[in-house]
């Protein structure tokens, strides 16, 4: 595109209210966020920030610690104090660490319906303290544990019961003219969460939190959130996103970044291009491009670069990229901007293109 064109993007947004989560907007007229959450024992404060301080440097917008336990509100200060991101409190059980987390100075609360009792009871309580100091809260339904009595009246965890749970206690909070809201109706199913998505989405203006809970281990769970994200965000659908893996959290940011770069919802960075290969392929492709991204790991500069293992297709895509190689007979022509302006052995491709990438970060004035 146009220098200052931005890229194309499949959808607009939903309109939605606005909130603030510390320094991130979310809604709307914001970018969508990335999050994730800790792992570590909330009232382990230097772990806990050691962790933080990781995801962000992985990018990560919003941190989301739990908080199980007295010790743990207890550690809330330190460490929404010490965190260069926003700290989110996730509260079960028990309405008087919301409280805590709220004078704590945590940027932001996630509350289950399903599972505070008498939760209903103590919203006024909870709006009145939460509008005292601007913090805003998620409202945060999970098919796991789902509220009793929509169980009962829908059999299961449907996508009309997740829904309904989220704005019966949306409902809640509005009557005491409370709005700072986003909400989430997390589901392992894609198909049955993506449907609570689209009809939160047609019955209320908040904010929307996506999330595949309990999404399994870091293959599965990627694919599982990608398609439902894609599906929702296709819509517009979508202001921050949490990818949940059994995997380390800093990997989660890893696979939402790249669900949102995919989608040209923010900039895209580093972007390998490669070939699968092919019976055609006069090169150790997989070998190749592993040892081109391991090169330029690290690198976060807008750079495309194709890696393509014959010159049936790959001086084509080599040109589209800000810079490639395309092989044959054991040796690697090295495209710049659509131009060749070398050609190499094979042994000395991955070096060359990690020297031509820098040049041209460093040209581009992104080093
Ligand atoms: Fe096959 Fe060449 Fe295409 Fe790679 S670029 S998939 S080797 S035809």
């Amino acid at each position: 595109g146009l220098p200052g064109t931005p890229p194309p993007v499949l959808a607009e947004r939903r309109q939605t209210r606005q909130l603030q989560v510390g320094p991130v907007g979310v809604g709307s007229e914001h970018p969508v966020s990335v999050q994730s959450m800790t792992t570590t024992s909330t009232a382990d404060i230097n772990s806990t920030l050691q962790q933080i301080a990781e995801l962000t440097a992985s990018g990560c917008d919003i941190v989301r610690v739990a908080c199980p336990t007295a010790d743990d509100a207890q550690a809330l200060p330190a460490i929404a104090q010490k965190s260069k991101i926003p700290v989110i409190a996730d509260i079960h059980f028990q309405p008087k660490y919301v409280f805590a987390a709220i004078e704590a100075g945590c940027a932001g609360v996630r509350v289950n319906p399903g599972n505070i009792r008498k939760f209903d009871d103590q919203v006024a309580e909870i709006a009145q303290a939460a509008k005292d100091h601007g913090t805003p809260i998620r409202i945060g339904v999970n098919a796991g544990s789902l509220d009793k009595r929509l169980l009962e009246k829908h059999g299961k965890a449907t996508p009309e019961a997740l829904a309904e749970s989220a704005l019966w206690e949306a409902s809640l909070f509005a009557e005491h003219d409370f709005h700072d809201l986003k909400i989430s109706v997390k589901h392992n199913d894609p198909v049955v969460m993506v449907r609570a998505y689209e009809l939160l989405a047609e019955q209320c203006d908040y904010p929307l939190h996506l999330g595949v809970t309990e999404a399994g281990p870091a293959f599965q769970g990627t694919v599982k959130s990608a398609v439902a994200f894609g599906a929702l965000l296709r819509q517009g659908i979508g202001d921050t996103i949490r990818v949940s893996l059994s995997a380390p959290p800093v990997e989660e940011i890893k696979v939402g970044t790249q669900i949102l770069q995919s989608l040209n919802l923010r900039p895209r960075k580093l972007e390998i291009v490669s070939c699968p290969s092919c019976g055609r392929a006069q090169v150790d492709v997989y070998k190749l491009a592993d040892e081109v991204t391991a090169g330029l790991e690290g690198m976060e500069v807008p750079l495309r670069v194709a890696v393509m293992g014959c010159v049936v297709n790959g001086p084509g895509e080599a040109r589209e990229a800000d810079l490639g190689v395309a092989s044959g007979n054991g040796k690697g022509q090295i495209f710049v901007k659509g131009e060749v302006i070398k050609t190499v052995p094979e042994a000395q491709i991955v070096e060359t293109l990690i020297e031509e990438a820098m040049r041209i970060a460093e040209e581009n004035g992104d080093v």
